[in-house]
């Protein structure tokens, strides 16, 4: 185990009837709020009405920034920056699925900074000083309700990169199951890979002294795997909703990396490089690359690291680790499939004229990776087995 210190920075309210905890919560450390939202499904399942009616029942100012998008774009954090100086806002109040979580933080870093806030994404600025946010979830997936990090995507770049800080990290958030219920399947199985892949990517550190992390990573992914057929077949069942709810936030919100080394996130650096591109959703992505980054990366070495995921989660008998780590990878893809997820880039239209920009992008700061380390020729050939 290797040394660590953990405080949780976020304070967390799970469950029903509890949209009016947030009152007291906001009123610790924020007065003029900015109500920052996606699309307009909070309007649609009824959330948006009731938090304008409890705001003006406390008498608490606020501003609205809405539309923001899906794989969230800086134009959304230059905006949110611009309403928070105008009106003097001092508290983001974030609703929605992870792009608007993410592109909350990317705000409450933004207005401190003289600076464009993109320079955050592109290592330019460190964040030193951000304004409080607090979450309402609707949708579960990112992890982001529980931790420092953001990612936000640039269309006239396409780029999507990742920016994060500790002070970032939401003050509360609220999650209630109940909200996710609207959420399409589509939406609901990438949830379901992302929680699944942010699982992984912590799992795959080279070292062995990480016992209590493996089993704990395992139950997550076991938890989420025996619920996706209840949530997919009924989206209104509240135990497994807030089953997976609370399996997103406990994948990414530090429990699974202390003690260890920080994982090997390869697979996400070169999703996001996908999605900048071709703006897919991130789920989908993953279940694409994921499988791909396995398949190359699997050598006699790390063989057994494969092959414990794949003995102990897809539940394979195969006493030799080579060929286990082989079946495990292969039930993986086969379990994606199996929630209406693409595993492959054919699938979602994206053929291999854009393979080496994309991986040139990948590792534009360096070679990425922890269970191997990967150049941009490397790259190339993961999203060709990913074709
Ligand atoms: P999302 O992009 O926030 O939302 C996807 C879609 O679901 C949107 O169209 C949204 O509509 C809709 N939606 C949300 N809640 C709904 C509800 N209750 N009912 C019906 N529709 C609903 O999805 P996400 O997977 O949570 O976030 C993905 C983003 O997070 C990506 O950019 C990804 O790269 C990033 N990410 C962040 C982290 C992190 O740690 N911060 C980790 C992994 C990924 P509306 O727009 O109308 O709300
Ligand atoms: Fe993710």
């Amino acid at each position: 185990m290797r040394d660590f210190n953990f405080k949780f920075n976020t304070k967390i309210l799970f469950g029903k009837n509890n949209l009016e905890e947030i009152i007291p919560e906001i009123k610790l450390v924020g007065s003029r709020l900015l109500l920052a939202y996606g699309g307009g499904s909070i309007k649609s399942i009824g959330l948006y009405d009731e938090i304008v009616a409890l705001l003006n029942k406390h008498q608490i100012p606020f501003e609205e920034l809405s539309g923001i998008r899906p794989n969230p774009g800086i134009d959304s954090v230059r905006e949110g920056v611009r309403l928070c100086r105008e009106h003097n806002l001092d508290f983001i109040l974030a609703v929605g699925g992870g792009s608007v979580l993410d592109c909350c933080k990317a705000i409450a870093a933004g207005v401190h900074y003289e600076g464009d806030p993109w320079d955050f994404m592109i290592q330019k600025a460190v964040v030193k000083k951000a304004v409080p946010l607090g979450t309402i979830l609707t949708l579960a997936a990112t992890g982001s309700e529980m931790n420092g990090n953001a990612v936000i995507s640039n269309s006239e770049t396409l780029e999507k990169r990742a920016m994060g800080a500790p002070i970032l990290c939401p003050v509360f958030s609220l999650l209630n199951p109940e909200y996710t219920y609207t959420v399409n399947k589509w939406h609901t199985a990438a949830g379901i890979t992302d929680i699944i892949s942010h699982v992984l990517e912590l799992y795959f550190t080279p070292e062995k002294a990480t016992q209590v992390q493996d089993a704990m990573s395992e139950a997550l992914i076991n938890t989420t795997v025996s619920m996706s057929p209840v949530v997919l077949e009924q989206p209104e069942n509240y135990e497994a909703r807030a089953q997976i709810m609370w399996t997103s936030t406990l994948a990414l919100n530090g429990l699974l990396s202390f003690g260890k080394l920080p994982g090997d996130w390869s697979t996400h650096l070169i999703e996001h490089e996908v999605s900048a591109i071709y703006d897919i959703t991130h789920g989908a992505g993953l279940a694409i690359v994921f499988p791909a980054w396995m398949t190359y990366v699997l050598d006699e070495q790390n063989a057994w690291r494969f092959a414990k995921l794949a003995r102990n989660v897809w539940g394979i008998i195969d006493k030799d680790d080579l060929s286990a780590a082989h079946k495990g990878i292969a039930a993986m893809k086969s379990f994606f499939s199996s929630i209406g997820m693409p595993v492959s880039l054919s699938e979602v239209d994206i053929d291999d004229s854009q393979l080496e920009t994309m991986a040139e992008k990948a590792c534009r700061f360096g070679s990425i990776g922890l269970m191997k380390k990967l150049n941009k020729t490397d790259i190339v050939e993961i999203l060709k087995i990913a074709l």
